[in-house]
């Protein structure tokens, strides 16, 4: 990445979340690092990776989250957060919860297309994206495994018209295949780009 003596003009924040296994460590490795493995390891903890891009001649650093989930960022937050903020297990989930989306202004949620169920959480993420973000996030609903049409479970018209319904932007890709995967990030920056500026 070019960012060496660059003035940074903005960091957005975004957050990957959807269940477990759709690609949103695969998806996050194909736009930071054009990078994409077969057999990724689960996600343990919270982690980042940023890409600096130039939208409208300003340079825009992403900074984008992906976690395994709730339960397995316990450990790593425990370090970070002060004791008193973990007392009982609710109150370390609550923590762990807002920590990852606290700041974010957008966000990436993401399904298989060849597993029902990974579409029907979707609606269950949306409730807790608007329980803990800011209410002007950006997102962006992704059917992830493009590429594996021939096992296809949800169809695209489905999750079209439940993004219209729930004002989100949608798109299919493949991290495998590099489709639409650039093109995602970059409606969700831009998109987040226009409306701060
Ligand atoms: P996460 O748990 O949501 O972070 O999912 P991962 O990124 O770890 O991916 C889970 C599995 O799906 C891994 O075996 C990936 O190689 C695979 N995978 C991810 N994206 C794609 C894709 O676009 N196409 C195909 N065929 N497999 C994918
Ligand atoms: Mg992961």
């Amino acid at each position: 990445q070019a960012t060496y003596n660059q003035k940074i003009d903005y960091v957005f924040k975004i957050v990957l979340i959807g269940d477990s296994a759709v690609g949103k460590s695969q998806l996050l490795a194909r736009f930071a690092r054009n990078e994409f493995s077969l057999d990724s390891k689960a996600t343990i903890g919270v982690e980042f990776q940023t890409k600096t891009l130039v939208i409208d001649h300003k340079t825009v650093k992403a900074q984008i989250w992906d976690t395994a989930g709730q339960e397995s960022n316990f450990i790593v937050l425990e370090n970070i957060l002060p004791k008193e903020e973990l007392t009982s297990s609710d109150d370390r989930y609550r923590a762990v919860t807002s920590a990852y989306y606290r700041g974010a202004v957008g966000a990436m949620l993401v399904y298989d297309i060849t597993k029902r169920q990974s579409f029907d959480h979707v609606a269950k993420w949306l409730e807790e994206l608007r329980d803990h973000a800011d209410n002007n996030i950006v997102i962006m609903l992704i059917g992830n495994k493009s590429d594996l049409g021939t096992l296809r479970a949800v169809p695209t018209e489905d999750a079209k018209e439940f993004a219209q319904k729930e004002n989100l932007f949608f798109m299919e890709t493949s991290a495998l295949e590099a489709t639409n995967v650039e093109s995602a990030f970059l409606s969700v920056l831009t998109e987040i780009y226009r409306v701060i500026s």
